[in-house]
């Protein structure tokens, strides 16, 4: 089981969900849970939450975004030169 290892924060303010944070799906069916346990799908009528409300800021970001994987490999350099070309 390989589990990668993601930092959750809010891309707007970094304020991080802790276990005991919950979303509520409204207004479809009322589920209460914490949408990082199922990558934003709602439990209860399986529909996909594509954006997640920050609890502290209020902002809506799309969930991916709250991801924030660690670089194994710290300090590489990512960006490519002949990609910068216009
Ligand atoms: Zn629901
Ligand atoms: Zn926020």
């Amino acid at each position: 089981m390989s589990r990668d290892k993601a930092d959750i924060w809010c891309p707007e303010c970094k304020w991080r969900p802790t276990p005991e944070c919950r979303w509520v799906c409204t207004p479809r069916c009322g589920t209460v849970w914490n949408t990082f346990w199922t990558r934003g799908v709602c439990p209860g009528c399986a529909v996909k939450w594509t954006h997640t409300a920050c609890l502290a800021c209020q902002k809506f970001s799309p969930h991916e975004a709250w991801y924030h994987h660690r670089d194994p490999d710290a300090g590489a350099q990512v960006a490519d030169p002949a990609s910068l070309e216009a």
